[in-house]
């Protein structure tokens, strides 16, 4: 059975730690895409402490999601928290650097979520759109980083990642196989549509 309650809180733990989960209103748009398209394999890279994953499962439950989170700590929190949630047959965690587990992975996932350092988004994309299946998606989270993305003045600190991102939109608009879409909800969301054949 899916413990809500506990979903609840470990959202409520998350936004005190100041753990950065997916925003309320992000969440609304892939939930749309996960009712419409049942996805069965989800893969994401970014665990946090599960909360994205967990919700992936409410609203597809018949789905299985691989996540990847590099930061141990949080992986462990994760493990724990998709038991109290009752979805622990349904969530793999892999901890490691994604840059490194993705090469590894089989192309068979119906959705894909970007949700990790700004800095690989291009690389995450290239290494998405092999291990998607066709007809699946890709989606991306913090695609318009706080409006740095679309803005010509950017601070020092935040130049590589605008870069990067930047980068990331280009590929996902010229690639033909893709279908994307930018929406400015939360802080910003990719969403590719992918047509292998
Ligand atoms: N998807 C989560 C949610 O909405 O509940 C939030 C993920 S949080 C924005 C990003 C996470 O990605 C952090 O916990 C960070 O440790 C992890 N991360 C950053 N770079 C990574 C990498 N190269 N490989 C795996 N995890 C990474």
């Amino acid at each position: 059975m899916f413990n809500l309650e506990e979903l609840e809180k470990v959202k409520q733990k998350a936004l005190e730690e100041h753990i950065p989960i997916v925003m309320d209103d992000t969440l609304e748009e892939i939930k749309k895409i996960l009712e419409r398209e049942k996805p069965q394999r989800i893969l994401e890279i970014g665990t946090a402490v599960g909360y994205s994953a967990s919700q992936f499962i409410r609203f597809a439950p018949k789905a299985i999601v691989d996540t990847i989170e590099l930061d141990e700590q949080r992986a462990k929190e994760a493990t724990q928290n998709v038991k109290k949630i009752g979805i622990e047959d349904k969530v793999n965690i892999l901890i490691g650097n994604a840059v490194e587990i993705l090469p590894s992975l089989q192309s068979e996932y119906d959705m894909i979520f970007i949700d990790a350092n700004k800095g690989k988004y291009p690389f995450f994309l290239q290494e998405g759109i092999r291990l998607v299946k066709n007809n699946g998606w890709i989606i991306a989270d913090n695609i318009l980083y706080k409006g740095y993305v679309m803005s010509d003045y950017n601070k020092h600190k935040q130049r590589t990642a605008v870069r990067h991102l930047r980068e990331y939109i280009q590929m996902a608009q010229e690639n033909e196989i893709l279908e994307t879409q930018i929406l400015e909800v939360g802080d910003g969301l990719a969403i590719s549509r992918v047509k292998k054949d």
